[in-house]
């Protein structure tokens, strides 16, 4: 790993820095979308972690259009970005999954608000036909742009357990896809799905590296509040990670990673009032300490 700005991995934060010369955020919009996994397309149950908000539990209203989400999120942060620049981030549900000229109108709206400078889209695999990879690209040429791939784990048994509605297959070819056309992408990995364990994280891990993504983003389960994922626990409770087990795994997977492997995140952000497990995930700036300890420790960079 690289030893920037005394990070002991290459962040997001380290990747802005080189690229603009300073921090720039993010704003995290909801631009209308559905999902296959949850519309019938593939089924109606989606991935059974996935809350209602379709596991974008901090974006902006999708009622509001995508330059208002904006505008008022720059209120909001006005204090920490000033003068500064930011990412438009299409967060819940599976943003390409529409009609392409309302994916362009989204997408372009945002990209000429004068604040910002590129966009990331979450979205699924399966939904990256020709005719968006074809968008994609037009708009990488001009802007910055990655696309975010809910990949969570390589294991097809785990996949299926956890209602995912496409195999591994299908990300290795959009993966492919996406390499071709030189368009950045980052894969979601989750630590802690139930029966995973932890040979089959680690390998996740080494299948994203393998896929050639740009970046990764490592999230602990969160069991939230009203998903089948609840359910589940509560009829069947399975293993849930402890912090140190977590850390353990976290550490293990960035001294797999490649130097330049943009690292987006180590854990994920649960609303208080809606994580049933793991209690600890909630005190992110905890979970954050404790792997910079782990890397520190073992002096790892
Ligand atoms: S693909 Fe995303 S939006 Fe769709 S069900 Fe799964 S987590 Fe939810």
């Amino acid at each position: 790993m690289t030893k920037n700005n005394n990070r002991r991995f290459y962040s997001l934060n380290d990747y802005f820095k080189d690229k603009f010369g300073e921090k720039i955020y993010k704003v995290s919009l909801d631009g209308g979308f559905t999902c296959p996994n949850r519309d019938g397309k593939i089924s109606r149950g989606g991935c059974i972690f996935c809350s209602d908000s379709g596991s974008g539990e901090f974006t902006g209203d999708r009622i509001k259009t995508i330059t208002t989400q904006i505008d008022e999120q720059l209120i909001f942060l006005k204090d920490k970005i000033g003068e500064g620049k930011v990412i438009a981030y299409f967060q819940n549900f599976t943003n390409t999954y529409a009609d392409i000229e309302y994916l362009r109108k989204m997408y372009y709206e945002a990209l000429e608000h004068p604040k910002v400078i590129g966009i990331a889209i979450g979205t699924r695999p399966d939904c990256l036909d020709e005719d968006v990879l074809i968008l994609l690209k037009e708009i990488n040429d001009k802007y910055l742009l990655w696309v975010e791939l809910g990949l969570q784990t390589s294991d097809d048994r785990i996949a299926k357990l956890i209602n995912r509605g496409y195999e591994y297959p299908i990300y290795e070819k959009a993966a492919e896809n996406l390499r071709n056309m030189n368009i950045k992408f980052v894969a979601h990995m989750i630590i802690g799905l139930p029966e995973e364990e932890r040979g089959g994280i680690i390998k996740t891990a080494e299948d994203i590296i393998k896929s050639g993504a740009w970046g990764i983003k490592i999230h602990s389960l969160h069991i939230i509040k009203g998903t089948s994922m609840e359910t589940l626990y509560k009829k069947t409770p399975f293993h849930i990670f402890s912090l140190v087990e977590y850390v353990e795994l976290v550490v293990t997977i960035l001294r797999l990673i490649p130097k330049d492997m943009v690292v987006h995140r180590v854990t994920g952000d649960g609303k208080k009032d809606e994580v049933i497990e793991p209690i600890w995930s909630l005190n992110k700036r905890k979970v954050l300490n404790e792997i910079e300890k782990e890397l520190k420790r073992r002096d790892l960079y």
